[in-house]
């Protein structure tokens, strides 16, 4: 494919499909890998990832291929648009990616960039990883107990984008369809109003949840827990829920147990080899997330719940300069750190890198660089023990030295260096 709004590096070249069926890719040592630094503080975190990860790949024996890639404000300066079409297809095309944070206006102007990515490249998973590092301070008393993935789902939910602005003939045809076709009457209050639609679908929650069970049984993990309101939403989170145990029957059967069948024929004791599915609601959840933190392993939830349980999870484990993230569809990984472009502090060499930076490891380890993102982890928590640390971190300990985020990128390469 040839791009007009983008520069193809002159090394490296392309990761393709070894097996469509498994998504196992075959990946040369020098990949060609894109990457959006983002908006605000994109422009600081973005560079700290790149270079940290550079080193890591070296060190390794390996080397990256940086394919520069265009979106929100740096696309609409040099593009004139904020999300070029060949932004979308480098990525599609290339497998792994990594972006860092784009602003999406509040109320009004154009619908999120990230939405908008997720959707066209059909990245249908959003994994965030919430564990703790060493000398990350934390506002629990026991951050260590936090080992937990979220697999939230990307397409669906309040935030598919079906939605209806208060004052639009589009809005009054959708009330008097609830109303007057559908007999919702006298539910709706008079006067402006907006209207979204939730759809969850059977499609959408097996991919979701077998994403999440897959992971589950390759990474020795015990359970999956699946997290909905179905008490209240019976139709969309209840559903969820059922077709998230239905496909534990037809398609794990042999490998997995639900919760029901775990005290009907195990006695609440599990079989070693087996994996236990059970359900949360989610308001019980944010709680148990903070009483029971160790209980609970690998979380499949929808896109709204996911959003905030993955942020409060954050919370506990030291916040969002430290959470990372990516987005998987079939053959296809794009990492980017939970939080926001920040842009009060936008290019003041100032905040955490460390969330893009392990949004990296998670790209790494999607390229089965397992050696690689470890060392970027080893590396990341040597610095952080030692008490060097960005302003985040900086004034929640005492004694620490306060890092620029260069200079904290900076001392994470020296620490691969003496690592590898
Ligand atoms: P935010 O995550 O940008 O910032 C909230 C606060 O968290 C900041 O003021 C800062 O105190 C702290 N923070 C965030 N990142 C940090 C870091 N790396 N180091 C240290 N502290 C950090 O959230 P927001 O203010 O709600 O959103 C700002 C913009 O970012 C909005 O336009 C929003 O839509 C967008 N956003 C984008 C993404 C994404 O690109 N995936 C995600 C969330 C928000």
């Amino acid at each position: 494919m040839s791009y007009d709004q983008v520069t193809v590096p002159d090394k490296g070249s392309k990761i393709t499909l070894a097996d469509p069926k498994t998504g196992e890719l075959d990946v040369p040592d020098t990949p060609i890998i894109p990457i959006i630094h983002g908006d605000g503080i994109g422009t600081d975190v973005g560079p700290a990832a790149q270079q940290v990860l550079d080193a890591a790949a070296e060190a390794t024996g390996r080397s990256v291929a940086w394919m520069r890639l265009y979106a929100g404000s740096s696309a609409r300066e040099t593009y004139g648009e904020n999300l070029p079409d060949d932004t979308v297809n480098a990525i599609r095309e290339h497998r792994a990616a990594i972006k860092g944070p784009l602003t999406t206006p509040v109320g009004s102007g154009f619908r999120s960039l990230n939405v908008a990515l997720r959707q066209k490249l059909d990245l249908y998973a959003n994994v965030r990883p919430t564990y703790y590092l060493d000398g990350v301070p934390s506002p629990v008393k026991n951050p260590e107990e936090m080992n937990m993935v979220t697999f939230r789902e990307n397409t669906e939910d309040v935030y598919a984008g079906i939605e209806w602005e208060a004052g639009t003939d589009g809005v009054e045809e959708v009330k008097s369809f609830i109303e007057d076709d559908m007999g919702y009457n006298e539910m709706l209050h008079d006067g402006p109003i907006g209207i979204g639609i939730k759809p969850i679908t059977e499609f959408g929650t097996k991919r979701l949840v077998r994403q999440a069970i897959d992971y589950a049984l390759a990474n020795d993990r015990d359970t999956v827990t699946l997290v909905h309101k179905g008490n209240i939403m019976k139709f969309t989170e209840g559903a969820f829920r059922d077709w998230g145990y239905e496909l534990v029957e037809e398609e794990y059967d042999d490998v997995a147990i639900t919760e029901d069948e775990l005290w009907e024929e195990y006695d609440g004791e599990a079989p070693d080899d087996m994996l236990v599915v059970n359900d949360r609601i989610a308001d019980n959840m944010l709680q148990q997330l903070l009483t029971r933190t160790d209980e609970y392993e690998v979380i499949a939830t929808m896109n709204l719940n996911g959003d905030y349980m993955s942020d409060a999870a954050g919370a506990q484990i030291g916040g969002l300069g430290i959470a990372p993230g990516a987005n998987f569809g079939d053959g296809l990984c794009l990492a980017e750190p939970v939080h926001g472009s920040a842009p009060k502090y936008a290019g003041e060499d100032k905040v955490n890198p460390t969330a893009m930076i392990l949004s990296g490891r998670l790209l790494f380890e999607y390229l089965g660089w397992d050696d690689a993102g470890a060392l970027v982890r080893d590396a990341v928590e040597d610095a952080i023990a030692s008490g060097e640390v960005t302003y985040d971190l900086h004034r929640q300990i005492e004694g620490g030295t306060k890092l620029s985020t260069s200079e904290f990128a900076d001392a994470i390469v020296e620490r691969i260096h003496d690592l590898a």
